[in-house]
């Protein structure tokens, strides 16, 4: 394109608050062949809220205090064996920044639960926390953080497979008791986010232009699927439980039969994989490392945005061939 072209294409898109970082990026978008989204904060809004809270086998009674939680007749305790669930999960989240922890917490502390402080908060990137609440080692997170910590999730796989059908993110509770060998399964928690408003219109719009529409997660399979159909993403276009350090060799796979992909990702996560594709893209509220590793920002958190990026793109350049 010449100058003159660029300056045009470049302004046109700041106006739409799509900010190109430079004239190249302006050109390659426009022949961008698939796009890759990730899932959470990126697709959906990002905002985690607790959903459901399962006890499962025995639940000790470790002592669950709910205020005002005492039954007015007999003076007992009203805290159930799920708040009991709860209070240790959140207690043991308290030292984990992500926003599933965030919600853990917050549900918890909207119940009224009284958390403890935990000790030797140990964080598991990709597969949970670890913590010990109560001189006991608690783990939340996934069954493989579970399985290697020798607790068979088994007896939750029910629960755990209805609610990631629901979209959900459905997380293990499990406790190792000071000096014991085996640990026991508690229960689960779910933490759900909602899908972006314009996501699907988004997808659709992309694939009217003949671009292939992928999603990338840490997320497990059930879960990324529940959220692709929701968006009108194929299945079989889904890459899930990709663990923080892979994004960017999943990407590298991807354009290894000579794709050009744009991947759109919102979180640090996301900064390896926003440089190795071929247009990284950073969306909306993303961290400082996101936007540094792409090479266009949205400046709305907005999904429609990915489709005027590669429009203004397209514009600009058949106007001056
Ligand atoms: P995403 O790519 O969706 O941001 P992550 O790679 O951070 O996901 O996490 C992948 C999975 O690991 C989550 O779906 C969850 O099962 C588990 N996990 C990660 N962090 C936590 C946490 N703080 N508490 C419980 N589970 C967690
Ligand atoms: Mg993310």
């Amino acid at each position: 394109a010449t100058p003159a072209a660029t300056m045009v294409g470049t302004t046109i898109g700041a106006q739409n608050g799509v900010l190109f970082k430079g004239g190249d990026v302006l050109e390659r978008a426009k022949d961008v062949d698939t796009v890759v989204f990730d899932k959470t904060g990126t697709l959906t809004e990002g905002e985690m809220e607790l959903t459901d809270v399962v006890a499962v086998g025995e639940v000790p009674d470790g002592g669950a205090v709910v205020e005002d939680g005492t039954d007015a007749a007999t003076g007992e305790s009203t805290a159930t064996a799920e708040d009991e669930v709860l209070r240790l999960a959140a207690s043991a989240e308290r030292g984990s920044e992500h926003p599933l922890a965030r919600a853990i917490v917050d549900g918890a502390e909207a119940r009224g639960l009284d958390l403890a402080d935990p000790e030797d908060f140990e964080n598991v990137p990709g597969h949970g926390v670890t913590a010990t609440v109560d001189g006991a080692e608690v783990l939340v997170g996934n069954r493989k953080l579970l399985r290697d910590a020798g607790v068979d999730p088994s007896p939750a796989a029910e629960t755990m497979e209805r609610l990631e059908r629901e979209g959900k993110t459905a997380m293990l509770v499990a406790r190792v008791p000071a000096g014991a060998d085996d640990g026991e399964l508690l229960g689960v928690v779910a933490d759900a986010d909602t899908v972006k408003p314009t996501a699907k219109d988004a997808v659709g719009q992309l694939r009217d232009r003949a671009i292939d529409v992928m999603m990338i997660t840490g997320d497990n399979e059930r879960t990324a699927r529940a959220v692709a159909e929701q968006v009108g993403i194929d299945p079989e276009n889904v890459r899930a439980g990709v663990l923080p350090e892979d994004k960017s060799d999943a990407v590298e796979e991807i354009q290894s039969d000579g794709r050009r992909a744009m991947m759109v990702g919102d979180g640090v996560n996301d900064a390896p994989a926003l440089a190795v594709a071929y247009v990284g893209t950073a969306i909306g509220s993303g961290t400082d490392v996101a936007i540094e590793a792409a090479d266009v920002t949205l400046m709305r958190d907005d999904p429609l945005d990915v489709v005027k990026a590669i429009r203004v793109s397209d514009a600009t350049l058949q106007k001056i061939k």
